[in-house]
């Protein structure tokens, strides 16, 4: 006689989207973007530890901190190689920096500690009608981060072979930061609100005793820094996907990284919620089961919450 398992399959237990779960299922399924959410405003705190009287370093992290973010105690890696360009100097050590960090844990400094993705993240979080980006589109629209670090990185190369920095201007020493958004939101907004047209010895003492130059560069960026935060309101991390010149360097060296995501493929059932919830829009699943080798995933884990069949997880790739 055919046994039950011969004749008849066991109906196939449900799985229920996350928000049909229960309260304790659903925390589990934010265990990592909360576990984030506490590592990225410890070290916003921890970065910015001047205002707790600590001294400033030399030290470059391959993240978007700002030099002139009054409290900051470490270098933003790409303004740290920008400087030393436009100072004719070979920026080995900040290179050395986002090298070995990018072979350890990919972009993992994007996802949990740079202060710009915690904002993004922020301000991602308003109620609004995401827009809808395809997988070309999104990839296409990645190229210009790289454009943009190309075009600073030559254009400080430059600066320094020409010697310009002697007119002891922050946006020679370091030409993209009237561009990022990041510098304006974390230096140039306080030191606007607390010396108006006068900024003292922040880099800006080229421009700062002509009142209508400062005054223009500061709207200068004051437009873009809104452009940005209104792109991102409606593109998860708009910036980093696609404008941030840090990202796209690190981008370079990051698919090879000994940290990365894989995918389990006897558990996983193809059905893209990973996808869905990846901020930077990477294509999960058009990479092999093994390791999602893409230039824009930050190892942020918010596709390891979004996924019912534990399908997908962190993994060392050796
Ligand atoms: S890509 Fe985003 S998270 Fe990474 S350094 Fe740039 S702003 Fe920061
Ligand atoms: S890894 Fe998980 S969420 Fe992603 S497609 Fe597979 S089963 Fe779905
Ligand atoms: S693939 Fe996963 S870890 Fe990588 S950025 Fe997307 S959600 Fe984050």
């Amino acid at each position: 006689m055919a046994t039950k398992t011969q004749t008849q399959k066991e109906p196939e237990k449900k799985i229920l989207s996350v928000k049909d779960q229960g309260f304790w299922s659903r925390l589990a399924h934010r265990r990592i973007r909360l576990l984030r959410l506490s590592v990225q405003i410890s070290s916003f705190i921890i970065l910015n530890a001047g205002i707790f009287g600590v001294a400033r370093t030399f030290i470059p992290l391959p993240i978007s901190q700002p030099t002139g973010a009054p409290f900051s105690i470490v270098w933003g890696g790409f303004e740290a190689i920008e400087y030393a360009l436009t100072n004719s100097i070979l920026p080995f050590f900040a290179l050395g920096v986002f090298m070995i960090s990018a072979v350890l844990v990919g972009r993992a400094g994007c996802g949990w500690v740079c202060p710009m993705g915690l904002y993004q993240r922020s301000v991602g979080a308003i109620p609004t009608k995401k827009a809808k980006i395809s997988k070309p589109d999104n990839k296409d629209l990645n190229g210009i981060g790289g454009f943009l670090m190309a075009l600073f990185l030559l254009l400080a190369f430059g600066i320094g072979f020409m010697n310009l920095t002697n007119l002891g201007n922050a946006f020679i020493r370091m030409p993209y930061t009237p561009f990022d958004p990041s510098a304006t939101l974390f230096g140039s907004i306080f030191y606007y609100s607390k010396f108006g047209n006068s900024p003292p010895g922040v880099g800006m003492d080229f421009i700062g005793d002509v009142f209508s130059l400062y005054t223009f560069m500061f709207i200068f960026r004051i437009v873009i820094f809104f452009l940005v935060t209104l792109l991102v309101m409606y593109v998860p991390q708009g910036y980093c996907r696609w404008f941030c010149p840090t990202g796209a360097l690190m981008g370079y060296f990051s698919k090879n990284s000994i940290l990365g995501i894989s995918r389990d493929p006897v558990r996983c059932t193809n059905c893209g919620d990973c996808e869905t919830a990846c901020p930077m829009g990477v294509p999960i699943l058009d990479y092999s089961h093994k390791k999602v080798t893409d230039s824009m995933c930050t190892n942020c884990g918010d596709c390891i919450d979004a996924c019912n069949y534990n399908a997908i997880n962190f993994s060392l790739n050796f």
